[in-house]
């Protein structure tokens, strides 16, 4: 039985339902940011980052700072690009970055990508893992590779926001330069918190910068003698850290990583292959266009031709079940999401997955009754 108080079950991609002993942490007692006790949880923490990511390398460095995932892409251009490459970068710090295509459903192919990487000297090059608003999962040891191959000076930036602690990454193995995530999807701790690792190479392009960060909060100078000072258990100071959120986040992480990580990804793909098996079984199809290129963590599901997502998802609701529209503006009143990650892909007593798929079959059968 789950200590929390009943509520409707939230399947959307992040946040996520939490466990007892997450939510629990969340109502620590208050204590001092540069107090032992909590300097010890943060540095801790810090350091089951390493084991998350999978990086061996001492050079690798953590950063765990408030804020939301979207303060991960912040952190990546305001750290490691600069001024006068700025039309290499994210456009909101006055760039153009060249954009790869593809059609809803799909991912840009290598032989593009080898393409572009050839045509001039890019900073960085950046990859959503799964793309939230289509379900869709890049390969991440391919494009390692090419990258490898064609262009080895540019920098690897994934954004795992929906995939670390769901989808298999390995920081070292696939080369990443910077895999950013936020607290509140895979990993299943509330919203709140920006998690990134960088490599020793990205560091090392920021050491060498030759204009200061053109941010202040999002500085990684302000930032990392904060996180080397707290990993080595050390008081230190630049903004305050969210000290419930972090012992939320340590305990979540404690329970993510009391089993091999394999197996956890090994659940989440049993799960997600459940669910999308089930929702073709009752003929409803998804927006990957290959099975190959969907991902674990969530489905995206095509609604029966006509049925759009205000229609449905209030049947879900009342059901208890909270499932995502569609985001992708292209196509958003055509389809929902279903995020089946965290706990309740891992715990399967909690029956969070075959609530939703037999509220959804539900609901979709009073629709076509109400049609007739
Ligand atoms: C959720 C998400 C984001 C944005 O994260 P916020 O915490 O909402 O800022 C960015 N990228 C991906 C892939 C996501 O799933």
């Amino acid at each position: 039985m789950s200590a929390q108080p009943p509520h409707p079950t939230l399947l959307i991609p992040g946040p996520i339902e939490i466990s007892d002993e997450v939510s629990q942490s969340m109502s620590h007692y208050a204590q001092s940011h540069v107090g032992q006790p909590f300097v010890n949880v943060f540095g801790e923490t810090l350091t089951m980052l390493r084991d998350l990511f999978q990086t061996k390398n001492p050079n690798s460095q953590p950063f765990l700072i408030a804020g939301s995932g979207t303060l991960g892409w912040d952190l990546t251009a305001a750290n490691l690009v600069e001024p006068d490459s700025f039309a290499e970068c994210f456009s909101i710090y006055g760039a153009k970055p060249k954009q790869l295509k593809a059609p809803i459903g799909d991912r840009p192919q290598l032989p593009e990508i080898e393409a572009a990487l050839k045509e001039k000297k890019y900073k960085a090059i950046t990859v959503t893992h799964v793309d939230t608003s289509t379900g869709v999962l890049s390969q991440i040891q391919a494009l390692s590779d090419l990258i490898q191959k064609v262009s080895p000076e540019t920098l690897l930036v994934v954004d795992g926001v929906c995939s670390v602690g769901g989808e298999e990454l390995h920081f070292d193995n696939m080369a990443i330069d910077v895999a950013l995530t936020a607290s509140q999807k895979a990993i299943g701790c509330p919203p709140g918190l920006s998690i990134m690792m960088v490599s020793e190479k990205a560091m090392d392009v920021f050491k060498s910068r030759k204009s200061p960060p053109g941010s202040y909060y999002a500085s990684f100078k302000n930032w990392l003698p904060i996180m080397q000072n707290y990993e080595a258990k050390k008081p230190s100071y630049f903004a305050t850290p969210p000290t419930q959120l972090v012992q939320a986040l340590n305990t979540a992480l404690k329970q993510l990583l009391s089993q091999p990580l394999e197996k956890r990804f090994a659940q989440h793909h049993k799960i997600s292959k459940y669910v999308k098996d089930e929702l073709t079984k009752m003929g409803l199809k998804q927006l990957p266009t290959d099975p190959n290129n969907a991902a674990n963590t969530m489905t995206a599901i095509y609604l029966p031709e006509g049925l759009t997502p205000p229609e449905i998802l209030p049947k879900l609701m009342a059901q208890g079940v909270v499932f995502a529209g569609g985001l992708h503006k292209e196509i958003a009143a055509k389809y929902i999401r279903f995020g089946h990650m965290g706990v309740s892909s891992m715990d399967e007593a909690r029956g969070d997955i075959d609530k939703a798929l037999n509220a959804l079959k539900q609901g979709l059968a009073e629709v076509e009754k109400a049609k007739k």
